[in-house]
C-alpha cells in the first residue's frame, strides 16, 4: 500500500501574490505564465482520507482538486493561524448545511481547538464540536497517538512564541514529514526525530531566497537545506526520501522556477499546489 499525499496550497498566510502588493515578485507572479507561481495557502491531502491544515483557502482547494470533504476522516491542525484554520467552514457540517457526511475527528493543539470553538460559537452560536459532528483529541508535542491505521507523532515547531506543531505522520510503513510554520527546529524536536525514518518531507522556506538565512519563526531556503543535511547526517532522510521545501512567501523574492533551481543540486524539490507526491 503506498503513501499519497496531495498538495491543497503551497503559499503563506497572504497567498502568492500577496493581495495588496505592488511588489517586483508579486507583479512578476502575476503576469506569469506558469501556474505553479499562484499559491493557495499551505495545506495536504493524504491519501483521501485525511487533511492536515484546512485554512481559508479549503473550500476552493476541495472543489478545485476534487476532495470529497464528506469522506474525510479527520482533520490535523498545526496551529492557530488564520492562514491554517478555517471555522466557518466547519460549522456547514451542521445538520441543515450538510447531509449524509461521515464523523470527522479533529487533531490539534488545546490553544488551536480554543481558538475554533471561540469563532464558532461567537459567530455562529455553535457550542461544541458536537454539534459539527466533529470529535476533537487534544494534541501536546512528543505525545503520539494512533488514529485507525495513522500514527501521529506531533513535534515542537518554533513559531512566533504560539504553541504550533509540525507532525511525523506514519502508516503501512511509510512516513511523511509535515515541516511548515516553524523556524529551525526546537532541540527537543530533533531529539525526538532521532531513529526515525522519514519517506517523504515538507519543511518550511517561507523566506525563499531574500532571507536565505533567516531561521527564528519561519525558515528561509538555506536554513531548509540546513534542516535537510541534519535530516540526512541524523539518517532520518536516505536517498530514497524525498524532500521538499513548501509555505512560500512573496517576500522569498522567488518564482516557483527559481527556488527549483536553487533546491535542485541538493536534491530538494519546491512544493507546488495541485503537486502529488507517492511514495510506493
Ligand atoms: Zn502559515
Ligand atoms: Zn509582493
Ligand atoms: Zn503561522
Amino acid at each position: 500500500m503506498s503513501l499519497r499525499v496531495k498538495i491543497l496550497g503551497s503559499g503563506t498566510a497572504n497567498g502568492f501574490p500577496s493581495p495588496f502588493c505592488d511588489c517586483e515578485t508579486c507583479r512578476r507572479a502575476r503576469a506569469s505564465q506558469d501556474p505553479r507561481d499562484l499559491r493557495r495557502r499551505t495545506s495536504y491531502l493524504i491519501d483521501d482520507d485525511t487533511i492536515v491544515d484546512f485554512g481559508p483557502d479549503a473550500y476552493w482547494q476541495s472543489v478545485t482538486y476534487g476532495v470529497e470533504l464528506h469522506r474525510l476522516r479527520r482533520i490535523l491542525h498545526t496551529h492557530r493561524h488564520g492562514d491554517h484554520i478555517n471555522p466557518e467552514l466547519l460549522t456547514y457540517r451542521r445538520t441543515g448545511w450538510s447531509m449524509n457526511h461521515t464523523r470527522l475527528k479533529l487533531f490539534a493543539s488545546k490553544p488551536t481547538l480554543i481558538a475554533l470553538q471561540t469563532w464558532a460559537l461567537q459567530n455562529e452560536g455553535v457550542r461544541s464540536f458536537g454539534e459539527m459532528d466533529i470529535d476533537d483529541v487534544c494534541l501536546a508535542a512528543g505525545h503520539a497517538v494512533t488514529d485507525g491505521d495513522l500514527d501521529i507523532l506531533p513535534l515542537a515547531a518554533k513559531h512566533h512564541h504560539i504553541e504550533a506543531l509540525v507532525y511525523l505522520l506514519a502508516r503501512n510503513g511509510r512516513s511523511v514529514f509535515i515541516g511548515n510554520d516553524s523556524g529551525y527546529y526546537p532541540e527537543e524536536t530533533w531529539k525526538a526525530l532521532e531513529g526515525r525514518h522519514i519517506d517523504l518531507a515538507f519543511l518550511d522556506a517561507t523566506f525563499g531566497l531574500f532571507k536565505a538565512d533567516y531561521d527564528d519563526d519561519h525558515m528561509g531556503a538555506a536554513t531548509t537545506l540546513r534542516v535537510v543535511q541534519r535530516l540526512r547526517d541524523m539518517g532520518c532522510l536516505t536517498d530514497a526520501s524525498q524532500v521538499f521545501g513548501i509555505h512560500f512567501s512573496h517576500a522569498g523574492h522567488a518564482l516557483h522556477r527559481e527556488l527549483e533551481a536553487f533546491f535542485a543540486p541538493h536534491r530538494v524539490r519546491a512544493a507546488c499546489d495541485g503537486l502529488e507526491v507517492y511514495v510506493p
